[in-house]
C-alpha cells in the first residue's frame, strides 16, 4: 500500500468519530464504553467523569508542538494552576531538531494555552478536537493486540518488557500457540511507529528511530520482586541510591522495548475507544517513551492501582522524594509534551 494514502487515511477527526456513531468496541468490560449508544455530539463532548458538556471546544490548531524540556525538579501538584506570563514571553529555543514545524509556545494564543492545559489537566476526558484512529483500522487494532498479548503470556511479563521487534517475529514462527504475525498486522504496527504523534496531540520527541530497535540485554539488570528490569548505570544506580534514602518504594516499571510500549499504547487507544488524542495524554507512543533509554516509574508499597494516578504525589514517599534534591519527573504538571502530570515517573539525564 502506498505509504502517504495509508497515513492520509488513518487519522479522523472527531467530528467524523462521533458524528458516524462510532463505536469502539472494547475487549473486556463492554461496560465502560465512553461513547453511549447517544453519542453527543461533536462540538458538545460529555466528560466521562461528569456527564456534564465539556467547556467549548478546543480549537488547537495543528501546530506541531516540539518537546521542550520540562521544569527542572518536582512540582506541587497543581491541578488548577493558571498558566503564568513566562511560559508565553519565554518561549522555548528551537533546535536543530524541530525543523519548520518545531513548537513556539509563543505563537500560541492565551486561548490555546489554555485549551492545551485544560486538555492535560483532564487527560481521560473526551474534547471535539481529539482525534481518532480511523474506524477502519479497529479489526486490525484489535486483532493486532490480542496477538502481542499471546506472546507477552507465552513468553511472561517480564522478558516482554526487553523483548524486540526482530525477537516477536520469531516467537510468532517459533511457537503455534502465538502464531506468525500478518501482513496486515505488521503494516499496522509499521504505521503506528512512524506516524507523526504531533498530529494528534502529544509533542515528545522521538526517542527509538527504528521499530527494530533492541535494548542490550547486557546492559540490563533485573529488579528482584518487581518482574521489571533497569538500565545498568544511570538508572540502577539512582534507583538503588532512591531505595536506600527513602525506603518503602518499589520499581512498578523500568527499561521497555518498542514492543512492550507497542503493546501498552495499542491497549490503551482500545480503552480510549480508538482516540488517540486521549490515548497519548497517558502514554507515550511507541518509539517516543523515555522508558527506552533509562527512565523508570516508580510506587510505594502496598499503594497498588494509585501508584499511577495523582494521587502518588500526596504520599510520604513522594514527599521524601522531592526533598532529596537529586530527583526530577520526567511529566511535571503543565509540561509541554501533552502529557497528564506523571509524579511517579522518574526522569533520566
Ligand atoms: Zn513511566
Amino acid at each position: 500500500m502506498d505509504k502517504r494514502a495509508f497515513l492520509e487515511g488513518f487519522f479522523t477527526a472527531s467530528t467524523v468519530a462521533l458524528g458516524g456513531h462510532f463505536m469502539w468496541r472494547r475487549l473486556q468490560n463492554p461496560d465502560s464504553l465512553i461513547i453511549s449508544s447517544n453519542p453527543p455530539l461533536a462540538s458538545d463532548p460529555l466528560l466521562p467523569q461528569t456527564g456534564q458538556p465539556a467547556p467549548p471546544g478546543f480549537s488547537f490548531t495543528p501546530l506541531e508542538i516540539e518537546s521542550a524540556q520540562p521544569q527542572q525538579g518536582l512540582p506541587i501538584p497543581a491541578p488548577t494552576l493558571e498558566p503564568g506570563p513566562a511560559r508565553t514571553q519565554d518561549p522555548a529555543p528551537r533546535t536543530a531538531e524541530s525543523g519548520e514545524d518545531g513548537f513556539n509556545i509563543a505563537q500560541l494564543s492565551d486561548r490555546q494555552v489554555d485549551e492545551y492545559l485544560r486538555k492535560i489537566r483532564n487527560f481521560d476526558a473526551i474534547f471535539a478536537s481529539d482525534i481518532y484512529l480511523d474506524p477502519k483500522y479497529e479489526q486490525v487494532l484489535l486483532k493486532t493486540t490480542r496477538h502481542l498479548a499471546r506472546v507477552e503470556s507465552y513468553i511472561g511479563h517480564g522478558n516482554f518488557n526487553l523483548m524486540s521487534f526482530d525477537e516477536m517475529l520469531q516467537s510468532g514462527r517459533n511457537f503455534s500457540r502465538i502464531g506468525a504475525f500478518a501482513a496486515d498486522e505488521l503494516n499496522f504496527l509499521e504505521e503506528i511507529f512512524f506516524a507523526n504523534p504531533h498530529r494528534y496531540g502529544f509533542f515528545g520527541k522521538k526517542i527509538s528511530l527504528e521499530i527494530t530497535d533492541a535494548i542490550p540485554k547486557k546492559d540490563v539488570a533485573k529488579i528482584p520482586d518487581s518482574g521489571h528490569f533497569l538500565l545498568r548505570g544511570e538508572s540502577l544506580n539512582l534507583y538503588e541510591k532512591m531505595k536506600a534514602d527513602v525506603g518503602q518504594i518499589i520499581l512498578t516499571s523500568g527499561v521497555r522495548s518498542n514492543v512492550k510500549q507497542m503493546h501498552l499504547f495499542l491497549a490503551k487507544t482500545i480503552e480510549a475507544n480508538g482516540n488517540l488524542s486521549r490515548a497519548s495524554r497517558s502514554l507515550a507512543p511507541p518509539g517516543h517513551s523515555y522508558h527506552g533509554v533509562g527512565d523508570f516509574d516508580i510506587g510505594k508499597i502496598g499503594f497498588g492501582e494509585r501508584n499511577f494516578t495523582a494521587d502518588f504525589s500526596s504520599t510520604e514517599e513522594y514527599k521524601k522524594i522531592a526533598r532529596l534534591g537529586y530527583v526530577d519527573i520526567r511529566y511535571p504538571t503543565d509540561n509541554l509534551f501533552g502529557v497528564r502530570f506523571e509524579p511517579w515517573h522518574i526522569k533520566i539525564g
